[in-house]
C-alpha cells in the first residue's frame, strides 16, 4: 500500500461523481503524474459516521482493515479480470488516507454533490482509498484533440432461458429485468418516465439495435449514461452527443483548427443543427463511433454471456440454495473472500470453453450452458452438497457484480491519421507511474474507422465491487417485487424485449 505525500491537500481534488457504493474524485493538483488519476473513496450510511476515526486514526491498517483492502483491490483484478479479461479491468492503487484527511475531504465534497445521492456520505471509517487511472481521459494528452468519453451503465443483457424459473415468473423469459424494472421506478417515484433503453437492444450485437439503444440512452439517459469531455461531465443531450466531436479543444493548434473547421457541415443560419443528424455532410455522431466500438470489442458480448451463465439457476434458486444452508447451519452465512471467490470464477471456467461461448449464437449457447450445470430442475437441490450449494450462490453473487458495472469507452480523433500513419484495427499501449514501487497503470488504445474517419479508443470495465452473501433474501425480494407490480400493471401484453 502506497503513502503518497503529494496526494494529501484536499485543494488538489475535485468532486466528480458518484454512485451507491464509492464517490470518485477528480486530481487537480499541480503534479502532473497524478493528472490522469482518481481517487475512489467508500461509502456508507450517514449513521456509520460514528465510527469515524476508529480506524483512521494513525496511519498504522489493522488485521481486518489489510484483509477488506486486499479483497476489494483484488477482487476486481483477479477475479472479474478472470472472467471478463485483464485489460477490461480498471487497476487500482490502493493508498492510506492520512488522519484528518480524508474528514476534510469529505467535508469539501459535500456541497458538489447531488441532494439524491446524500442519505449515504463518505465512510469516515475507511483508512484507504483507491487510486485508479482516470479513464475519461488518454493517459498522453494529445495536442489539439479533445478525450471524450462516454460512461454507460448497460444493466442486464439477457433475457433468462433457465429451466429452474418459476412458472409464474415466465414473463422475465419475454421482458428483461430493466424494462420491467422501470415501472417499479415510476411507482416509488425514482424515475418520472419511462426509460426507452433496452439492455437487449444494446447487447445484441446488431448494428441497427446498438445503435437505436444508444440513441434511446441519449434521450432517456437516468443513471445510464455520462458524457464527459476532457474529463468534465456535460448534460447528455442529442446536441451535446452530436456536437461533442466536433468541439474544438481549448489547446487546439491552428493546424486543427482548419481541420475541424473543414469537417463542420455548411449551416444555413436560423437552421436547428439536429435538422443535420441524417445529413451525410454532418460529421460523424458520437452515438455512431460508439456502436462500431460496441461491436468490435468482445467486452460486452462476453459481459453479457457471463451475467447469464453465472445467473443460470434464477434468483429464486439461489434464494432456495441459501436458505438450505442456514437452516442447516442455523447461523448466517460467511462472505465469501477474494480466494473463495476466485476458487468460484475458476471453478465456472474450468465448466465452461470461453472460446465457444464467445463463437457460439444464443441457442447455442444457452443449451451448452445448462448442459454444464450437471443436474436439473427434477432432481433434490437439497441434496447437492454444501460446496456446490456454496458454489452457485457464489456464481450468482459474480453475476450480480456483473449486473451491475459500467462500461467506460473512451475515444479521441486520431491525430495522426491526418499524416496518414495509421491504419485501423491497430493498437498501443501506454503507461502511467504514479510513485516508485506501485504497480503501473496501463491503457491499451485501439483504432477504428468510422465512415472515412480514424478514432483511437479504449474501453474499461468499472464500478467492480463483490456483491454480499447476505444480499440474497434482498435480490429474492426485489425480483418477486418487481415482476409483481410489472404484471399487476402491464401484465404480458407488450412485444417481448429484443423482438423488431
Ligand atoms: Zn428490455
Amino acid at each position: 500500500m502506497a503513502t503518497i505525500l503529494e496526494l494529501y491537500r484536499v485543494d488538489y481534488w475535485k468532486y466528480r461523481a458518484e454512485g451507491n457504493a464509492n464517490i470518485v474524485l477528480q486530481y487537480i493538483g499541480p503534479h502532473s503524474r497524478f493528472r490522469n488519476t482518481v481517487l475512489r473513496l467508500r461509502k456508507a450510511d450517514r449513521l456509520d459516521d460514528s465510527k469515524a476515526g476508529l480506524e483512521g486514526t494513525n496511519f498504522g491498517v489493522d488485521t481486518i482493515t489489510m484483509k477488506n483492502l486486499t479483497k476489494e483491490s483484488h477482487f476486481a483484478t483477479e477475479v472479474i479480470g478472470l472472467l471478463l479479461g485483464q485489460q477490461f479491468v480498471e487497476q487500482l492503487i490502493a493508498v492510506a488516507l492520512p488522519p484528518g484527511f480524508l474528514s476534510s475531504l469529505a467535508l469539501a465534497m459535500e456541497p458538489s454533490r447531488p441532494e439524491s445521492r446524500r442519505q449515504k456520505g463518505v465512510d469516515l471509517a475507511q483508512s484507504v482509498g483507491f487510486l485508479a487511472l482516470d479513464h475519461t481521459r488518454f493517459i498522453k494528452p494529445s495536442p489539439g484533440q479533445s478525450d471524450i468519453a462516454v460512461e454507460i451503465k448497460p444493466k442486464w443483457g439477457f433475457l433468462t432461458k433457465s429451466a429452474f424459473l418459476r412458472n409464474d415468473q415466465d414473463i422475465k423469459r419475454r421482458k428483461c429485468r430493466f424494462c420491467m424494472y422501470q415501472h417499479q421506478k415510476i411507482k416509488t417515484g425514482q424515475e418520472g418516465s419511462l426509460s426507452k433503453y433496452c439492455p437487449i437492444d444494446l447487447f445484441s450485437g446488431t448494428e441497427l439495435m446498438v445503435q437505436d439503444a444508444l440513441d434511446s440512452l441519449v434521450d432517456t439517459p437516468q443513471n445510464n449514461l455520462r458524457l464527459f469531455m476532457d474529463g468534465i461531465q456535460h448534460p447528455v443531450s442529442r446536441e451535446s452527443m452530436t456536437q461533442c466531436l466536433s468541439e474544438i479543444s481549448t489547446s487546439t493548434s491552428s493546424q486543427t483548427q482548419e481541420q475541424q473547421q473543414k469537417r463542420k457541415p455548411q449551416c444555413i443560419e436560423g437552421d436547428d443543427p439536429l435538422d443535420y443528424e441524417e445529413n451525410d455532410s454532418w460529421p460523424v455522431r458520437l452515438t455512431e463511433v460508439l456502436t462500431q466500438i460496441l461491436i468490435e470489442s468482445p467486452l460486452l458480448k462476453r459481459l453479457g454471456r457471463l451475467q447469464q451463465a453465472l445467473d443460470s439457476l434464477d434468483v429464486e434458486t439461489v434464494h432456495r440454495l441459501y436458505t438450505y444452508l442456514i437452516e442447516h447451519d442455523s447461523a448466517p452465512l460467511p462472505e465469501p473472500s477474494v480466494e473463495e471467490f476466485l476458487k468460484t470464477a475458476e471453478a465456472f471456467m474450468d465448466r465452461t470453453d470461453m472460446d465457444a461461448m464467445m463463437a457460439e449464437d444464443q441457442e447455442a449457447f444457452e443449451t451448452h450452458n445448462a448442459a454444464g450445470l450437471g443436474f436439473e430442475p427434477e432432481d433434490d437441490l437439497e441434496d447437492l452438497p454444501e460446496s456446490l450449494k456454496l458454489h452457485f450462490i457464489r456464481e450468482f453473487l459474480l453475476s450480480a457484480t456483473l449486473k451491475d458495472c459500467s462500461i467506460l469507452v473512451t475515444i479521441q480523433r486520431d491525430a495522426s491519421a491526418a499524416v496518414g500513419v495509421t491504419t485501423a484495427n491497430t493498437t498501443s499501449s501506454s503507461k502511467l507511474e504514479v510513485d516508485a514501487g506501485s504497480p503501473e497503470f496501463h491503457e491499451a488504445c485501439h483504432r477504428i474507422k468510422v465512415k472515412e474517419e480514424m478514432f483511437v479508443y479504449k474501453i474499461t470495465c468499472i464500478d467492480l465491487d463483490p456483491k454480499k452473501m447476505t444480499s440474497v433474501p434482498m435480490y429474492v425480494k426485489k425480483d418477486r417485487t418487481i415482476v409483481g407490480h410489472y404484471l399487476a400493471t402491464v401484465g404480458d401484453r407488450e412485444a417481448a424485449c429484443g423482438a423488431n
